[in-house]
């Protein structure tokens, strides 16, 4: 008789790719505890219908050849797939847990059983239910269609193509509560296999949560530059053609600000190119804490960076620019490395009808050219 899976949900959820040609050594050694659990459970469940079938031949139901032969199909089935597991030949199969061979040989054990032993053929026929709940538990659509019409044809034969007297065994008490034990446990296995395939989806809902949430932080890690955590150059260019598109579209002024640190060569040389780094950090989180949650920043390479302000006219992101320039003058950088004094220059442009973003971006970088000109430590507008 086929029994449920035994093995954890988690374990069988993490090994679902049955198509995988190499797999880890790891996910080799976790399958091969699976898999040895799952034929240990069904060496158990062999071993009970034996001892039921022992009860029967006991009350003469059948001959106490049926439960030995039942017993030696059982063992020497499951040993054999022991066996081709241990030898490494089952990972050959598409599914290494050779499942579906597992639910063909319980098949026909199961119906040349009833039709060996008819007077006790129910306890066999019943077992269908297990074999065939064990299978759909891996098997696709097309596999569980094919095990139920093999099922279905075998039970055609058996009905219709014998005379043999299907039967409950029910006449002596002794072969009621034989028949009731085994119904109880048939069952009792259609329920484990139920409970089982429930934690499996809730495993799988559980990973699949995992990797929507693994799959946004890489989405999130390509588009974050590693320094800062402002936006990296690809991202922020990209940030630029939308807003430009749909500051256009819905006829709304943007503005964006080239922003480049002044005599960022001398701070690298005279403090040290990691407090260099940490400068650009600093900066970073300064202008988060001070721009408004619509507004973009990202690094457009070096120590310059690009700020996005969408619905902004050009005073008003001068007047942004101006401020934000002061807050960094004015932060104490003596405590990143004594002496530090950090300014920022600042171009600004205003996107203009038609204006395309290169056409943008090289208007405030000629202003930041004028703002270094002029003598650094200020704003410009282009
Ligand atoms: P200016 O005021 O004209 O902008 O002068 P500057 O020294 O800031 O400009 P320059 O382009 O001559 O030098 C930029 C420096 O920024 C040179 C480069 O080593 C440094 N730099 C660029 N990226 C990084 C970085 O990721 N970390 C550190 N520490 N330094 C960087
Ligand atoms: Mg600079
Ligand atoms: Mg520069």
């Amino acid at each position: 008789m086929q029994t449920a899976a035994p093995v954890t949900s988690d374990l069988i959820a993490q090994d679902l790719s049955i198509s995988e040609k190499r797999p880890a050594p790891g996910a080799l050694r976790q399958r091969t505890r699976i898999r040895r659990q799952m034929l240990g459970y069904v060496c158990v469940s062999y071993l009970i219908d034996t001892t039921i079938l022992l009860i029967l031949a006991h009350a003469n139901t059948l001959s106490p050849a049926i439960a030995l032969g039942y017993l030696v199909c059982g063992i020497g089935s499951t040993t054999t797939f022991f066996l081709l597991a241990e030898s490494g030949i089952s990972e050959r199969f598409r599914d290494p847990y050779m499942v579906i061979p597992q639910a063909a040989v319980g098949l026909t054990i199961m119906l040349a059983f009833a039709w060996l032993a008819p007077t006790a053929g129910i306890l066999f026929l019943s077992n269908l239910f297990v074999v065939f709940s064990f299978s759909s538990l891996r098997a696709s659509a097309r596999e569980t269609a094919a095990i139920w019409t093999a099922m279905s044809v075998g039970l055609a034969i058996l009905f219709l193509g014998t005379s043999q007297p299907i039967t409950v065994p029910h006449d002596t008490h002794v072969e009621r509560v034989a028949t009731m034990l085994d119904l109880a446990l048939t069952i009792g296995r259609c329920m484990f296999i139920g409970i089982f395939a429930a934690s499996l989806r809730q495993t799988l809902y559980r990973k699949s949560v995992k990797l929507k949430e693994a799959y946004r932080r890489i989405e999130e890690l390509a588009e974050l530059d590693e320094l800062t955590g402002s936006f990296n150059r690809r991202c922020i260019m990209r940030m630029l053609d939308d807003e430009i598109a749909r500051s256009s579209r819905i006829r709304q002024p943007c503005s964006v600000a080239l922003i480049d640190l002044d005599w960022f060569k001398r701070i690298n040389d005279a403090h040290g190119h990691p407090i260099g780094d940490e400068v650009l950090r600093t900066f970073a989180i300064t202008v988060f804490a001070n721009i408004r949650g619509i507004d973009r920043f990202g690094r457009y390479g070096g120590e310059e960076f690009l700020l996005i302000l969408p619905e902004t006219e050009d005073d008003a992101a001068a007047r942004i620019l101006d401020r934000l320039r002061m807050i960094v003058a004015e932060l104490d950088w003596s405590a990143l490395s004594p002496g530090m004094a950090v300014t920022i220059s600042a171009g600004i442009a205003t996107l203009a009808p038609d204006e395309t973003p290169d056409g943008l971006l090289a208007r405030a970088d000629q202003a930041l050219y004028s703002a270094k000109e002029a003598g650094r430590n200020r704003i410009a507008t282009g």
